[in-house]
């Protein structure tokens, strides 16, 4: 009975083609084993040692609100990178200011001439990626900012740890903004950094009782549907069974037709939600961010992205987006280009591979002419996790099972 119900909760709804659910978990799942640090240990620092830092539901809520902060409005223009996912347009939108795409150059670094190009009175904010975890060229980024004027929107969706030049990740910009669901066994969040005390004063309200259920729930759910804390599953499965009944009724009663209980972002959406762009990230979210150790996740981050590139760069017609594991970075996926994507994904999605796509679809207008290379990475360029709560069987399954796909498809099509 809960396998079925958990099907209906954690399944997210999937644009175009319904492939099965993944084998194993794409995200950190919440295990006690998140809590240990191990024996080998990192210090490298967080977002939240980059300056003050407020929670909220998601990282697209924390770019309103940064956009927000710095008087971002109609008429504004904001340089957005071309590579980029839809969540980090719409609040742009969203605030009647314009995107302006820039080139990023084929080390996914910020291409700082094509910037000078696209500058003018009007613009006021460059917003730049840590891409898949990997620190952008930071302290030029800055040099630029400083010296045309801009303020810089640092976004860490994909770097909540990490390090530049002896700095964390996050401290370069004037605002950083992290998204905590993609590196926390968490349901939902989303930071919001800057050195600025003011973000203590963002006025922010508590997204009510069924709001932190869900949450709370969603993220056992979770856990249990990959077979992790089995122990806590059986003594909560008398709770889990009243919980679903009392959300049958919640919702047949009519309450929750209006409002979801959750936002968007957490379902797999892109879509910005204003209803939910001044609610306080969970509880639990929050007490986890605090508690479940980064130290692991670092180490652990960096070890299975070393084995997946070992396993998985030699591949025919693959090639890995970045040669090196940079220094101080905690990688939040491991990027492959692969010549033959558009056969071979469908492929590891059917098989329940946990692979994603970033930046699938890009914002209208954003072809070749803006930036070749965004377009050739949204076409051939796939990841898969590398987060901490991969199980060593897991990873061997996930690799042999790309090696299988891939050289398969090479002997066919070749
Ligand atoms: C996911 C993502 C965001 C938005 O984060 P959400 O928590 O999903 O709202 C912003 N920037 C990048 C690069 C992302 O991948």
């Amino acid at each position: 009975m809960l396998m079925r119900l958990n099907a209906e909760v954690i399944e997210k709804p999937m644009v175009v083609p319904d492939y099965p659910r993944s084998r194993i978990p794409t995200q950190p799942l919440l295990s006690l084993a998140s809590f240990f640090q191990g024996k080998s240990r990192s210090d490298l620092p967080s977002v939240l040692d980059a300056g003050n830092a407020i929670f909220v539901t998601s990282g697209r809520v924390a770019i309103a609100l940064a956009l927000q902060q710095m008087k971002i409005g109609k008429g504004d223009k904001v340089l957005v990178p071309a590579y980029h996912c839809a969540s980090m347009v719409e609040p742009v939108i969203w605030l009647g200011a314009t995107p302006v795409f820039y080139k990023i150059n084929s080390d996914t670094t910020v291409d700082l001439d094509d910037l000078k190009s696209k500058l003018s009175g009007s613009t006021k904010v460059l917003m730049a990626t840590n891409y898949f975890g990997f620190p952008q060229n930071l302290a030029d980024i800055r040099r630029f900012c400083d010296a045309n004027g801009l303020l810089f929107l640092e976004d860490c969706a994909h770097s909540f740890m990490g390090e530049y030049r002896g700095k964390p990740l996050g401290s370069y910009g004037d605002y950083a903004i992290a998204s905590a669901m993609k590196f926390f066994p968490i349901y939902e969040g989303g930071c919001l950094v800057s050195p600025s005390p003011a973000i203590d004063k963002v006025p922010l309200e508590s997204a009510g009782l069924g709001f932190e259920l869900k949450s709370a729930f969603n993220a056992l759910e979770k856990g249990f549907a990959y077979g992790r804390m089995s122990f806590l599953k059986a003594v909560l499965s008398v709770p889990m069974w009243l919980k679903n009944f009392i959300w049958a009724g919640v919702k047949s009663g009519g309450a929750a037709k209006q409002t979801s209980l959750g936002p968007g972002a957490s379902d797999g959406g892109f879509n910005f939600e204003p209803s939910w762009l001044h609610k306080r990230a969970s509880l639990l979210s929050r007490i986890l961010i605090k508690t479940v150790s980064k130290s692991r996740m670092a180490v652990r981050r960096r070890e299975i992205y070393q084995t997946l590139h070992r396993s998985l760069a030699d591949l025919p017609g693959c090639s890995p987006l970045f040669p090196t594991l940079a220094d101080g970075a905690v990688p939040y996926v491991y990027p492959l280009v692969c010549e033959n994507l558009p056969t071979i994904f469908p492929l590891l999605k059917n098989a329940g591979v946990p692979v994603i796509r970033f930046a699938e679809f890009l914002w209208e207008g954003v072809d070749a002419s803006v930036c070749p290379v965004s377009v050739k990475l949204s076409k051939k360029c796939m990841q898969f996790p590398c987060h901490q709560d991969l199980r060593p069987e897991e990873l061997d399954w996930m690799i042999k099972e790309i090696r299988a796909l891939i050289l398969g498809q090479g002997s066919h099509t070749k």
